[in-house]
C-alpha cells in the first residue's frame, strides 16, 4: 500500500496511457508507480488482518468500513495488479526498458 506523502491518504492506483500512476483523492498528488510499489502492493495479501485496520484508517475516521466501501478499496487493488501485470508483460515482449 502507498499512502500520500503529502496528506496520509490512500494512493488510487490509475493507468494512465502506457503507465501505472497513484493518485491522491485528497490532494491529487501523483505517483509514478515503480517497481518497488508494486512489491509493496503484493505484500498487502499476506496481511489480511492489517489491512482491514489500516483501509479504516486511510478514510480518515475511525469508524469502520461498511462492506461496500471496503470491496470498492479491493477492487482498485485488484484492478491495480492485473493492469500492471498486463503492462510489465507488454512491454517485456517488446523489449523496451
Ligand atoms: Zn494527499
Amino acid at each position: 500500500m502507498k499512502f500520500c506523502p503529502k496528506c496520509g491518504k490512500l494512493m488510487i492506483p490509475r493507468r494512465e496511457k502506457d503507465k501505472i500512476v497513484l493518485i491522491c483523492p485528497q490532494c491529487k498528488n501523483t505517483i509514478e508507480v515503480t517497481h518497488s510499489v508494486e512489491v509493496g502492493y503484493r505484500v498487502k495479501h499476506e496481511v489480511e488482518e492489517e489491512k482491514r485496520t489500516k483501509m479504516a484508517i486511510v478514510t480518515g475516521t475511525e469508524r469502520k468500513l461498511t462492506e461496500e466501501e471496503r470491496q470498492l478499496l479491493e477492487d482498485y487493488y485488484k484492478v491495480f495488479l492485473e493492469t500492471y501485470m498486463e503492462a510489465e508483460e507488454t512491454s517485456s515482449e517488446e523489449g523496451s526498458e
